[in-house]
């Protein structure tokens, strides 16, 4: 009985380290979620940026094809103007090139001032560009290391599992069967009890309980929470705890 106890205590202690381990899997590649956020949000807004950009071209290339098609009608009012023959044809068509001087210096005014803005912003996107690629990088480098996390962990799961099923194949079925049972009922299945209290609940057992337990010649189930016990000292002397439970000398 003595060797079902080691087995099962084996099987709870692989069961909790099986646990941790998927639980580890499992949440891992969340941790990089923030910064793949931050990437694609400040990756949307230069994506943004970029097509403003790109649109204030295009409207500055056609403000420079009307001012060049406005720099022909002035040449043209201006020839009219030589060729004038009397001061009703000048003044129209000296009014004529006023106007056109006039609304190609707005035109070009603006195109300045458009133009400037549209560099700065070229600047300032460049700079941007060069924020977005380090957090890449960074993204890349902690994408590799957390595969390299993953990896390891996921050795230490099947490593773990193998430990697990090795132990479970050796705990006779009945108690397999209990055992699953508590797990799901209880979260636990095995529980220690020190000084004659059931370490899983905390009550005190009756002594004669504690003194059937002292034989180790049956397992026994805590009379409240109803886990199996078993005297934590005579399982687990101090010293070497978590050794006595990995490596059973019987
Ligand atoms: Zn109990």
């Amino acid at each position: 009985m003595r060797q079902q106890l080691v087995f099962l205590l084996q099987l709870q202690q692989s069961d909790v380290k099986v646990r941790e381990l998927e639980s580890a899997v499992k949440q891992l590649p969340a941790k990089l979620d923030p910064l793949r956020k931050d990437l694609a949000k400040l990756q949307g807004m230069l994506d943004g940026e970029r097509a403003k950009l790109a649109e204030t071209d295009s409207w500055r290339k056609s403000q420079q094809e009307l001012i060049d098609r406005e720099r022909d009608s002035l040449k043209a009012a201006q020839s009219k103007l030589q060729a004038s023959k009397n001061s009703k044809e000048f003044g129209a068509a000296s009014r004529e090139v006023e106007n056109k001087r006039k609304s190609i210096s707005d035109r070009e005014a603006e195109l300045k001032k458009v133009s400037e803005a549209s560099s700065s912003g070229a600047t300032q996107l460049a700079a941007r560009d060069k924020d977005v690629d380090a957090l890449r990088t960074e993204l890349a480098t902690s994408e590799a290391a957390m595969a390299e996390q993953l990896a390891t962990l996921n050795a230490q799961l099947s490593e773990a599992k193998a430990i697990r099923d090795a132990a479970r194949a050796q705990v006779e079925l009945k108690w397999v069967k209990v055992y699953d049972s508590l797990v799901a009922k209880r979260g636990y299945s095995v529980a220690p009890v020190v000084k004659g209290i059931c370490q899983g609940c905390h009550m005190a057992l009756p002594p004669q309980l504690n003194n059937i337990l002292a034989r180790m010649e049956s397992i026994e189930m805590c009379p409240r929470c109803g886990r199996l016990i078993y005297r934590k000292e005579l399982l687990e002397p101090p010293a070497e705890k978590s050794e006595e439970a990995k490596a059973p000398t019987e």
